[in-house]
């Protein structure tokens, strides 16, 4: 017999709050209906001492929801856990090892390459097996998805259709949204933040934007954010991380327009309305410059 959604359910909070890779997939976004419930234990777990309760959504939609935080806060369990992968991201991605070594499917966006190829994914890793030891260690490696969705895709698993939808590169270089169809739960990945600062890296703000202005929330019941908790109005949750991106490229568009340099522009600005985010501190400024040089780049070419 079949486990229920329930058993599974407990099956998976177990093995992500006891085994060490267990511990860095809930880093990425995977649909637990997709979870095989088999060859869960793992040894040698490393301790876990930060709440991470596995919430359902809906019939067929749970999610681990962590704390918003920074990439180094919490042990590094800052994104909440969905085997599609929403985007090559770092916090997104650690833990994949275990999905392959089940033999599932690794499902994930055009333009993953990009971020796997470049030294900074080794790099990267390198550094997080040091600021987020023990719970990202020598297991941790570099997964290639087996499937790469570059177009909207349909697909029905367990009886379950998922619409996925490929939104090019935006907060990274590829990313994607699933709808789980019959429960019109949406996850979004990193297209959405809730509740802290969105980190847009190198994103491509602009066509950020018009992933985010092109979402189509119509019907959708429930909707699960890469960062902070599910939101049952879509709407409200699309909005923070609309406006957050629309004010900063607009203040950083300004400047780079008059050519005022980025400290003296960054100064100048007023951000009261983000300032009492979490992430605010150690991101803000950050997203602020990264916006100001790509908005050059955008304007006056290479
Ligand atoms: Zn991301």
């Amino acid at each position: 017999m079949l486990p229920s959604p329930n058993t599974k359910a407990r099956r998976i909070t177990r093995a992500l709050s006891m085994s060490n890779p267990f511990a860095t997939l809930c880093q990425s976004m995977f649909l637990f209906l997709l979870l095989p419930t088999a060859a869960l234990a793992t040894s040698e777990p490393a301790p876990i001492d930060i709440e991470m309760l596995l919430k359902q959504v809906s019939e067929h939609v749970y999610y681990a929801q962590v704390m918003a935080g920074i990439a180094t806060d919490n042990k590094g369990f800052i994104s909440n856990a969905a085997a599609i992968v929403t985007h090559y991201h770092a916090d997104h991605i650690y833990g994949l090892q275990v999905f392959e070594d089940l033999d599932a499917e690794i499902i994930a966006p055009g333009g993953f390459q990009d971020y796997l190829d470049s030294p900074a994914a080794d790099e990267r890793l390198e550094e997080r097996r040091f600021s987020l030891s023990p719970w990202v260690n020598e297991d941790t490696r570099l997964v290639r998805p087996d499937r790469v969705i570059v177009e909207q895709t349909e697909m029905s698993l367990g009886g379950v259709t998922l619409d996925i939808r490929y939104l090019r590169p935006a907060h990274s270089d590829g990313d994607l949204a699933v709808l789980v169809r019959p429960d019109q739960v949406l996850i979004s990945g990193d297209i959405i933040f809730e509740g802290r600062i969105p980190f847009t890296g190198s994103a491509n703000t602009g066509r950020w934007l018009e992933a985010l202005e092109s979402l189509d929330q119509v019907g959708v019941e429930a909707l699960i954010p890469g960062h902070g908790p599910a939101e049952r109005e879509p709407a409200e949750a699309v909005h923070s991380t609309l406006e957050y991106l629309r004010y900063t490229r607009g203040v950083m568009a300004e400047a780079v327009d008059e050519m005022t340099p980025f400290a003296e522009a960054y100064e100048a600005a007023d951000w009261w309305r983000f300032e009492r985010l979490p992430a605010f501190a150690a991101t803000h400024r950050r997203n602020a410059y990264g916006i100001y040089l790509s908005l050059e780049q955008e304007i006056f070419g290479e």
